[in-house]
């Protein structure tokens, strides 16, 4: 339930709704908007006295969200969220972000390297596992905190920002440590207790959408991570499981603009592990753009035939700069721009 202020409503008359919404015994969540400030009652279990809130001095109107997702949702905040990293970069705001870099962070050289080249490219966000969800115990897990030491060094060399995935509660207090943003995989969208931690670990967080889940479950999966008082999140559409065996994935880009309508989260999209082949990850990075995602993630390898993992949807160097080139067009197309680089094209060092 949402209690929307007059735009003449007193602080007073907004800590008395607080604090009648408090002696209810639920939680109160003021929220200060553009023209006016809106007060979100968090735990409704269907008995709350809505007249006696109404009844209060300043009070405009009460609305009742009517989808199961309630702070996550667009009745609940009108004004889009916009996530703001520590580099500038801003993701929400209408401009694209691009986060990029490899599957897996493997080695100091790899890592570094490809950061300076994505960087110098227009990237403002590298991109690296150090905990890998790996569908075969035998795989490379990741070189774990190791691989988190040389993502910063990366930052540091550069002024990217960090994303990173948390596979489980240890490693989230460990990759919050180190990340901009704490990565949230497909495979553990559903993760309530990860969720709720991941709620708690102050740093802005990217949700990926579980390969089975609709956008419903998408959202309520976010609902854990705003419950938990976390309001940076970005939301990714990353493929869903079909019955084609042409793609890995397929990347539902209507998800796009159904997310935006129906919340007021940035979505973006992640053709890489949308598609799981090279050759489609810059259609499809494109059409992302067109959609109107507010980013994209794109997994770039030095090597992609010697890549420890996602070799095959990994694009190469020079492949990364010719998409940048080309969503920049279509990013223009829409009245969009890319985020601004960090390093003024031509001066690159
Ligand atoms: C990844 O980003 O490397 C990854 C494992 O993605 P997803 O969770 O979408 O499979
Ligand atoms: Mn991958």
């Amino acid at each position: 339930m949402l209690v929307v202020m007059k735009h003449d409503a007193t602080a007073a008359d907004i800590d008395a709704v607080v604090g009648t919404i408090r002696e209810m015994g639920y939680d109160a969540r003021p929220m200060p908007g553009k023209q006016r400030v809106a007060i979100g009652l968090v735990g409704n279990d269907g008995k709350v006295n809505a007249d006696r809130i109404e009844a209060l001095n300043g009070v405009l109107e009460i609305i009742h969200v009517s989808q199961p997702y309630k702070q996550v949702s667009r009745e609940w905040k009108e004004e889009s969220t916009v996530v703001v990293l520590d580099n500038g970069t801003r993701i929400g705001a209408g401009d694209v972000a691009v986060m990029a870099g490899p599957c897996a962070v493997e080695s100091e050289a790899q890592i570094i390297g490809i950061a300076h080249r994505l960087r110098d490219g227009g990237a403002t966000i590298l991109r690296g596992g150090a905990f890998k969800p790996r569908t075969s115990p035998y795989s490379f897990q990741g070189m774990g905190e190791e691989g988190l030491k040389l993502l910063a060094r990366a930052r540091e060399e550069t002024g990217m920002a960090i994303v990173t995935e948390a596979i489980d509660s240890e490693s989230l207090d460990l990759v919050a440590e180190y990340a901009d943003i704490v990565q949230i995989g497909a495979r553990n969208m559903q993760n309530f207790s990860l969720l709720r931690r991941a709620g708690r670990a102050g740093k802005p967080v990217l949700l990926k959408r579980g390969m089975a889940a609709t956008i419903k479950d998408l959202l309520l999966s976010a609902e854990y991570l705003l419950a938990e008082g976390n309001g940076n999140v970005i939301l990714c559409e990353r493929g869903v499981r079909s019955f084609d065996t042409h793609t890995r994935n397929l990347l539902d880009l209507t998800a796009i603009p159904v997310v935006k309508s129906l919340s007021h989260l940035p979505i973006i999209a992640d053709p890489s592990h949308g598609t799981g082949i090279r050759n489609k990850v810059i259609p499809m990075a494109r059409a992302s753009v067109a959609a109107g995602a507010d980013g994209l993630m794109i997994e770039v390898h030095p090597d992609p035939e010697r890549a420890m993992s996602d070799g095959a949807q990994s694009l190469y160097p020079d492949m990364f700069e010719e998409m940048m080139e080309q969503i920049a067009v279509i990013a223009h197309a829409i009245g969009r721009t890319l985020v601004p680089p960090l390093v003024p094209a031509g001066s690159a060092q």
